[in-house]
């Protein structure tokens, strides 16, 4: 599959670069690391004609630890870089866990963190050749009026399918977002609408720029597991990730979070709330596995069932819960 023509823009600040997306809107594509992007615009399901190439804006890469213990992530900041940082891993442990599962070493040192979030959902029948789509019939999400999985219905459920926004959302993580109007930051929680077509709230000359974490949400353990088809490349079919702080073998707080089973990663809501002040045992891990369970409602977007789907949230939430209690 041949890439579409396009022509490269390569801005060497923020704001040269919210300068190109407004001039150009609705004709130019961002690029970060690029490993979601050219495979899509090779299946032609994004031809613009510009692609505007951020790696140039040396701003926006780096991880940045303050004194209060919070943390500043640049959004170009490579996802290798992410699973690599001692201090992350040491204070933020459930977001390089969550970072060490994205699809390869060589996908990792080339795809970033604002990638990850901004990362498009996906479905059986909207990732793939346009002779494919052409051949079975075009959905809601590029091209046509019926969606294949939900017929009948007139919204897209495509799965969000990236593995760190679980995990950033178990930190309380807030992003950055530059613009013509400005600067405006905003918790990732609110950044997804929940519909596979329109899944992020962005403008059309939107950036997101910076990640921040909390110094809250530092020192708590942090598990990740997920489920893909091949071990060592696959996008996530269904993901957990548990942030969890104990004090005298009791959980203080914790915070469980969805991903690749809904068209937006979800907190598990009241999952904390099912935890807090208890001592973790089985029962109370399959309480809150059941919990996560009913908020997944995965469809027949991938290769593997819903109903497995849903069933290995449940088992993942057990599983990271008891693992995130033990000593
Ligand atoms: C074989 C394969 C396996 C993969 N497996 C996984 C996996 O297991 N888990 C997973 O999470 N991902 C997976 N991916 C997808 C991808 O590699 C990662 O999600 C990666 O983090 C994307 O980052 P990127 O910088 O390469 O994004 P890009 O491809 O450059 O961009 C992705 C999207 O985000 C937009 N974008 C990027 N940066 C910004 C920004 N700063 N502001 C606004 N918009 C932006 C782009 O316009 C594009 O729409 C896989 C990809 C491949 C090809
Ligand atoms: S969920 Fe439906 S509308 Fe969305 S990509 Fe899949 S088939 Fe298309």
């Amino acid at each position: 599959m041949s890439l579409p023509q396009f022509r490269l823009l390569r801005p060497r600040t923020v704001e040269e670069a919210v300068t190109y997306l407004a001039k150009l809107a609705g004709n130019i594509r961002v690029l970060a690391g690029g490993t979601d992007l050219i495979p899509s615009m090779r299946q032609k399901l994004f031809e613009p004609e510009y692609v505007l190439d951020l790696r140039g804006i040396a701003e926006l890469r780096g991880i940045r630890p303050e004194m209060t213990g919070a943390v500043e992530i640049g959004a170009l900041t490579a996802l290798s870089v992410i699973e690599k940082s001692a201090y992350l891993r040491e204070h933020y442990p459930v977001l390089t866990e969550a970072a060490a599962t994205v699809a390869s070493p060589v996908l990792r040192n080339m795809g970033t963190i604002g990638g990850n979030i901004c990362l498009d959902t996906r479905c059986l029948w909207y990732n793939q050749s346009l002779t494919w789509r052409k051949g079975c019939g075009f959905c809601i999400k590029k091209d046509g009026d019926l969606c294949h999985v939900a017929p009948g219905g007139s919204r897209c459920w495509a799965a969000f399918s990236g593995d760190t926004p679980p995990a950033l959302l178990c930190l309380n993580a807030e992003i950055e977002i530059v613009g013509p109007a400005g600067t405006r930051r905003l918790p990732l929680q609110e950044f997804y609408t929940g519909d596979g077509e329109n899944y992020r709230r962005l403008q059309a000359a939107e950036l997101v720029t910076r990640v921040f974490l909390q110094a809250e949400s530092a020192d708590y353990r942090g598990i990740y597991r997920k489920l893909r088809v091949r071990g060592s490349i696959d996008y996530p079919l269904a993901g957990v990730a548990v942030a969890m702080k104990r004090s005298d073998g009791h959980v203080a707080d914790a915070r469980i979070a969805i991903t690749a089973v809904n068209p937006a990663p979800l907190l598990v809501q009241r999952a904390g709330e099912m935890l807090a002040g208890k001592i973790v045992n089985e029962a109370l891990a399959d309480a809150v596995g059941d919990l996560a369970a009913r908020i997944a409602k995965p469809l027949t977007t991938s290769a593997l069932t819903p109903e497995y789907r849903r069933e290995m949230i449940r088992v993942f939430t057990r599983r990271a819960i008891l693992a995130a209690a033990s000593n």
